[in-house]
């Protein structure tokens, strides 16, 4: 059933503010948790990113505030702990967007960036707190500010709070907060240790589920790739090239290969910057910007990093390297595929990398098979239906290839120059195998001659 913002319950000032937005209605997440949350419930919602979680619980979030008094103190009297800076930042934009015609004042709370500013807004009273644990925990320490008159507290991306080692913060900030209050929790995913929290914050929470747990956003198509680890960089250079994608992030383990990637992508003209914890906030804000405007075509980031961006219409994601841990594939991905958009996400998989995409395919419950590269036949670049799903995409190369010659002959059993009668075609054989460079050279040499857009990267594949 298809609601209205108005049949949900929502005040005219609300209303007029996501007609600004361009919301038509609500997403099914809206439509389930929002009428909850006006109720005064606690609630567990199991969401995944790019649902439209977070006008989930702001939307009901500020009406209710608007519906209670004012704190005479000018003390907060909604707290939203998030993970990440970047995920505070998106979500203090989302506060300020839907708020608009409420008279609410709100406060991002995040470290890495000067204290004093957030001091002087706190000083001066605000309403709602966007806040990261750790620097949220300091101020609280120094008394900086007091949660006494907290009514309604929201944890955004639980799991990955807990995954960033937040519980004792989190603890600590909780046991500041009056036993009267709304508590609403947010989580991809639900582990025993988010049950575990759930019981020690909640009273009777209703829980409300719109995606099967543990799975990944279903408008994303996900492909795995077998590569050995020393080709990455070419494969991705000639990914994104051959695909002709206007922006992708991609996810690597470390910061340290995030700067590499950088500078490898850069000899391949292809301009990209990195975000990692080792970056200052002020640099991140900037990288992100730069990618939603189109300045840079790939952000380079480490989880660490990249959790909770919102990156409207990027179309790809790719795992550089695999997660270690399986339920960060599924926060990746939730990066593209946004807001109903159909998605791609791409993993290069190494040999030793195996065994962690077993695990992300225990979790989604379904086997992740890696498939043949695409497009990397005698060098030819087929870029026009590189988009199309890949199995699609190679049998029209098949068709047109054996066109080419003549018809009749099967290409995947055409010996190719140098290659023994019996040498198997990468295309059939590649199925679980690796794509390999040259030997000789590290990386292809075309991809690296030519360079830039429309290079046509010569990589040879070896069923392994
Ligand atoms: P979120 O999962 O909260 O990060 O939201 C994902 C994206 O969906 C954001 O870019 C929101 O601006 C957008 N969005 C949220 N709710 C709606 C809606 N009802 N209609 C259209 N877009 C929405």
């Amino acid at each position: 059933m298809t609601h209205s913002f108005a049949s949900l319950g929502l005040s005219a000032p609300l209303q007029q503010a996501l007609d600004e937005q361009g919301y038509r209605e609500p997403t099914p997440i809206q439509s389930k948790a929002i009428p909850m949350i006006l109720t005064g419930r606690d609630m567990m919602a199991a969401a995944q990113t790019g649902t439209g979680k977070t006008a989930g619980f702001t939307l009901p979030l500020l009406q209710r505030l608007s519906d209670m008094k004012a704190s005479k103190s000018g003390a907060p009297r909604a707290l939203i702990l998030v993970p990440t800076r970047e995920l505070a930042d998106q979500v203090g934009k989302s506060v300020e967007a839907y708020g608009r015609h409420l008279p609410f004042k709100s406060a991002i709370i995040i470290g890495g960036v000067d204290v004093e500013p957030q001091l002087q807004q706190l000083q001066q009273g605000v309403d709602i707190v966007i806040a990261t644990p750790g620097r949220l925990k300091d101020l609280l320490n120094q008394k900086k500010l007091s949660l006494q008159q907290l009514r309604m507290l929201v944890l955004d991306e639980a799991d990955r709070m807990l995954d960033l080692g937040f519980i004792q913060e989190i603890r600590s900030i909780i046991s500041l907060l009056p036993q009267k209050r709304q508590s609403l929790m947010f989580s991809a995913t639900f582990s025993p240790d988010i049950v575990a929290l759930t019981e020690e914050l909640m009273r009777h929470p209703v829980r409300v589920e719109v995606a099967p747990r543990n799975s990944a956003a279903k408008t994303v198509k996900q492909t795995v790739y077998a590569v050995d680890v020393q080709d990455k960089p070419d494969i991705l250079s000639y990914i994104i090239q051959g695909g002709k994608w206007s922006r992708a992030l991609v996810f690597v383990r470390t910061k340290k290969r995030a700067d590499q990637l950088v500078e490898q992508l850069a000899e391949e003209q292809l301009s990209a910057v990195a975000i990692h914890s080792n970056k200052s906030q002020i640099y991140r804000t900037r990288a992100l910007d730069a990618l939603k405007k189109g300045k840079v075509r790939i952000l380079v980031a480490t989880d660490v990093a990249a959790r909770g961006l919102d990156i409207e219409q990027l179309p790809l994601v790719v795992n550089y390297d695999l997660p270690k841990v399986a339920q960060d594939y599924v926060h990746r991905i939730g990066r593209t595929g946004r807001a109903g958009e159909s998605g791609r996400a791409i993993s290069l998989m190494s040999p030793e990398e195996r065994k962690l995409v077993g695990a992300i395919g225990e979790l989604l419950g379904r086997k992740l098979a890696p498939e043949p590269l695409p497009f990397f036949e005698d060098g030819v670049l087929d870029t026009a239906t590189f988009e199309t799903p890949v199995k699609k995409t190679l049998k029209v190369r098949k068709q047109t290839t054996s066109q080419k010659k003549g018809g009749g002959s099967n290409p995947a059993k055409q010996p190719r120059k140098g290659q023994g009668s019996n040498h198997r075609s990468a295309r059939n054989s590649n199925k679980a195998g690796t794509a390999k460079t040259d030997s000789k050279n590290k990386r292809p040499a075309a991809a690296k001659k030519v360079g830039g857009f429309g290079a046509k990267p010569r990589v040879r594949r070896q069923s392994s």
